[in-house]
């Protein structure tokens, strides 16, 4: 097909025990799915999952064993850490039930879901959309991709966030208020999800604050670990 200008590159995450990539399609992220995390944010009780997305090309790609610089976001005074486990879909599902949404699972990899707090305050007050504290350029670090053939199924063990060798977030990923089936299945109501999706499933408590400088260390049990330092503002 002839083009007025080239297509945009596809975004890819590297595949662990292989040298073919996954290739990305959308990111979506839930907010608020661990009870800590939401006591943390002012909220309490079990909300109904709600949803926010994210370019594919917020994508941060970071190889295993590799250490990604992000040039710190110029608009924003509060980059806020915030590790999540991410699910990689392999499978096509419009309104899945809980019970067969594990079909869908590709894999899965680290992400940090980064988000500008002082801009999202804002906005929430202003009742605006998240998308310039959320979706902004490289807001989405994410690992290699742990395929589930090697893994197996993920619904627990240690999520964890280390800023300059000190530990700040350390969850379980049995702490989820909506597991990983129950996620998929109310995502699946409003998105026909499809092979390549990214689902960031949420955060446990004791996100906080970035500067320039900082190395980031995150990790998750049976999935691998992303290597991130914070550079200078772009
Ligand atoms: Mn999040």
């Amino acid at each position: 097909m002839d083009y007025v200008f080239s297509p945009p590159r596809q975004v890819a995450l590297p595949v662990i025990g292989s040298s073919a990539s996954y290739p990305v399609r959308r990111i979506f992220c839930v907010g608020r799915n661990y009870a800590d995390h939401a006591r943390e944010m002012g909220h309490t009780g079990r909300e109904a999952p709600f949803f926010f997305a994210k370019p594919a090309d917020a994508v941060l790609a970071v190889a295993a064993g590799t250490t990604a610089t992000l040039p710190y976001p110029a608009q924003t005074q509060d980059l806020q850490y915030e590790v999540e486990l991410v699910v990689a879909l392999g499978g096509h599902g419009a309104n899945v039930p809980a019970a067969a949404a594990g079909a869908l699972i590709w894999g899965y990899a680290v992400g940090i879901d980064l988000t500008c707090r002082d801009l999202q305050a804002a906005l929430k007050q202003q009742g605006r959309p998240w998308e310039i504290s959320k979706a902004f350029d490289h807001s989405a670090p994410v690992s290699a991709v742990q395929p589930i053939a090697r893994s197996g199924r993920i619904d627990r063990g240690a999520i964890w966030l280390d800023v300059n060798g000190q530990r700040r977030q350390h969850g379980d990923m049995a702490m989820m208020i909506w597991g990983v089936d129950e996620v998929l299945a109310h995502l699946s109501r409003y998105f026909a999800l499809a092979p390549g999706d990214l689902v960031f499933t949420g955060t446990p408590a004791g996100v906080g604050r970035l500067q320039p400088g900082d190395a980031v260390r995150a990790g998750i049990d049976s999935v691998g670990e992303l290597a991130l330092d914070i550079g200078a503002p772009d």
